[in-house]
């Protein structure tokens, strides 16, 4: 489990094409979660401190608008899940429908699984349904959900590759799994509780989990 530590705080950048949420964890060193906003936006608020890790949720282009940019120019390593660095090219040319110029990708990824901790006890949680490599990151007393569950939603599941009885699935785990005080970090929008969206989110209420999913 988790050390018992001061908890770290995700501080929360809304920027780039669709408002995506970055997110800044900091130690001794940084990660960032999502870079969705400019480079040098990103590179500002970190003021020069060492930034180890890149993660992208999943590889939709709002959530890697800069990942390459940053990557290039911090050295950072790139973490992505295998299944949705796959289909890498497929999903940055869903930028095009928007009337966006897709980004590129980093050059090269490296791949995290279910129950990895990556970094002072930030440990990764494989959740499918909004792409089918989604990832969550469970930190001490918080979860960045990417684009599965959102404060009163849920991640859509009528793109590509998106699958929706793996994404309740997906949050049945998190309802089951998570300590219901934690503080839920969405792709999209203001923060929640796990709590608050086990009893009142309109889309999946943990009473609505069967116990097998
Ligand atoms: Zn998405
Ligand atoms: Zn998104």
């Amino acid at each position: 489990m988790l050390q018992e530590k001061l908890p770290m705080t995700p501080m929360r950048l809304m920027t780039g094409p669709l408002l995506a949420n970055s997110y800044i964890l900091c130690e001794d060193d940084c990660v960032l979660v999502d870079p969705a906003g400019d480079v040098e936006d990103i590179l500002r608020v970190l003021r020069g401190r060492n930034l180890r890790f890149v993660v992208a949720t999943h590889m939709h282009f709002d959530h890697i608008w800069s990942a390459k940019a940053l990557v290039d120019s911090t050295g950072a390593d790139f973490l992505v899940h295998r299944l949705d660095w796959e289909l890498r090219d497929e999903f940055l040319s869903m930028a095009e429908e928007l009337g966006f110029r897709p980004p590129a990708p980093p050059d090269r990824a490296e791949f995290v699984e279910d129950g990895q901790t990556i970094w002072h006890g930030l440990r990764i949680m494989h959740t499918p349904g909004h792409t089918p490599g989604s990832i969550s990151l469970v930190g001490s007393g918080f979860i960045l959900t990417g684009d599965l569950l959102f404060n009163g939603s849920v991640g859509r599941t009528d793109l590509l590759a998106s699958d929706s009885r793996a994404l309740a699935s997906s949050i049945c785990r998190i309802y089951r799994e998570i300590p219901h005080h934690y503080v839920v970090y969405p792709g999209h929008g203001p923060p929640t509780t796990v709590g608050a969206e086990a009893t009142g989110n309109p889309f999946l209420r943990a009473s609505s989990c069967s116990t097998s999913s």
